[in-house]
């Protein structure tokens, strides 16, 4: 499938950001997957990218960009690198992009991918996203692409008054939701939104404590 059939397959399933649309567009999936799997790259299904982990379907990685609102000045915080995938997509809606990745081997060929695809504003950190970044921090954006138990207490608090955090939370698979937080100004409560029941791999590290 071409470049425009994947635009137009994910407008049919009701993705409406235009600046998303065209973003994955521009992209080869392919790139971002092991070679065994390219010819599964253009199907709207997660795939494995090796050490347990696997490369969202590209449904949900468009959901997930739209949620985030993003016009093109933003800081974004992504937890969960992977194939690097996501972090491509918000390299092309965002200002700047600060990556972290708890799994060495997969973070060094991704950053490698990005600089080889041209992308200058993605920031790349191996470590437990879950503590966030604080020297980069606040950012008007976050996002993770695995799922902890609860809202991890360090993220929120990294995120600028009246920015967005999409994150997928659960105990198991079985029972993870894709949630937007939005917080709001100093003094009141984060709102928060269900916007898709997912299945994630579960995120790992030490700032797991609940908000
Ligand atoms: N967006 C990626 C998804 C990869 S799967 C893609 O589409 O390719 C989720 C990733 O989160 C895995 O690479 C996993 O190693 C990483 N991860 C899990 N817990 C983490 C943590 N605490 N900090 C950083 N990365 C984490």
């Amino acid at each position: 499938m071409g470049d425009w059939g994947r635009a137009e397959y994910l407008a049919r399933q009701g993705i409406r950001d235009r600046r998303v649309l065209a973003a994955i567009g521009n992209l080869s999936r392919e790139d971002f997957v092991p070679a065994g799997e390219r010819d599964a790259a253009y199907q709207d299904v997660p795939l494995p990218i090796g050490h347990g982990q696997t490369i969202s379907q590209p449904y949900v990685v468009a959901l997930m960009s739209e949620a985030l609102r993003l016009r093109g000045c933003e800081r974004v915080l992504e937890i969960g690198t992977g194939s690097g995938y996501q972090t491509a997509v918000l390299a092309m809606l965002a200002r700047e992009v600060f990556t972290v990745e708890i799994v060495p081997e997969l973070a060094r060929p991704a950053r490698r991918l990005l600089h080889r695809l041209g992308f200058s504003n993605v920031f790349f950190k191996e470590g437990d996203g879950s503590l966030g970044w604080s020297n980069a921090a606040p950012f008007d954006a976050i996002i993770a692409t695995a799922a902890p138990e609860d809202i991890p207490r360090e993220l929120l608090r990294q995120l600028k008054p009246g920015g967005r955090m999409v994150i997928p939370v659960g105990a198991t698979n079985e029972t993870q939701e894709l949630l937007r937080i939005r917080r709001g100004q100093p003094g009141m409560l984060p709102r928060v939104e269900r916007l898709l029941p997912v299945r994630f791999v579960p995120m790992t590290g030490h700032g797991l404590a609940p908000a």
